[in-house]
């Protein structure tokens, strides 16, 4: 007898599921020069279409069918096209290197953060990934949501905060393979970075902690985001990444 698996979305039992990627796959568009993987951080070739992929672990085919694993490739495409047109964006680039300021830019809030809310969903009820876990409230939510196709399948509590990385050239590529989590003031949040683009994301009425009052959060229904650009040794997140870089190069030696 075949062992039945069932999809974390609509419920159902198959056979087989979808080989699920957990952050979308576009963000892995790896040059050979900069594709070593063990490193939470690493640098992507941005500008160059031929650069092959790597393959790390973010697939997982134990958590979606291929039908709800395809109903999300829409947000994945909304986080790829923002990701994309702001590390290529003149509004970044008039950023003073060092000194933090906000930048608005069009797009889509809503569509940015859904893509964050199911990249997040996706690595947490994922066992494969286990720097991200919004909790089961949180992976309910987003379950129920998702299956019965809601316009946006964000819990109400969700709330994401932007900062874009001053227009370094080296820190523009930087990728964080993993998302992870990490408590600061009580509070938990969850950290990705893409083309150096710091989204920072907390599930949960708790405020966001002080030390992140300087970036301005994204408000739904806009067709506009604000980011805070700074360089990422002076974002509240780079204690952060420090600590997880270091945790991750003592597990690989
Ligand atoms: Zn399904």
């Amino acid at each position: 007898m075949t062992h039945m698996k069932k999809c974390h979305i609509c419920q159902n039992n198959f056979e087989r599921l979808a080989k699920a990627h957990l952050i979308p796959d576009s963000f892995k568009k790896i040059s050979g020069e900069f594709g070593k993987t063990d490193n939470h951080l690493i640098r992507a070739g941005i500008y160059d279409a031929k650069a092959p992929k790597v393959q790390t672990l973010d697939f997982d085919k134990e958590i979606l069918c291929p039908d709800c694993d395809n109903r999300l490739s829409d947000y994945d495409e909304a986080l790829k096209v923002f990701v994309e047109t702001w590390a290529g964006s003149s509004s970044r680039a008039l950023s003073v290197s060092g000194r933090a300021h906000v930048v608005r830019f069009s797009t889509d809030a809503d569509m940015l953060l859904a893509g964050l809310a199911v990249t997040l969903f996706r690595c947490s009820i994922s066992s494969r990934c286990t720097s991200v876990d919004i909790g089961t409230k949180y992976e309910n939510e987003m379950a129920s949501l998702l299956g019965e196709r809601a316009k946006l399948p964000v819990p109400s509590s969700f709330s994401i905060k932007l900062g874009g990385v001053a227009p370094d050239p080296e820190q523009l590529e930087l990728i964080l393979i993993d998302p992870f989590r990490v408590k600061t003031e009580n509070c938990y949040i969850h950290v990705l970075i893409a083309y150096g683009t710091i989204f920072i994301a907390k599930f949960g009425q708790q405020p966001w902690p002080t030390s992140f009052d300087a970036l301005p959060s994204v408000a739904s229904g806009e067709q506009a985001v604000n980011i805070a650009v700074t360089s990422l040794d002076k974002s509240p997140i780079s204690d952060f990444l420090k600590v997880t870089a270091a945790t991750h190069r003592k597990k690989t030696v």
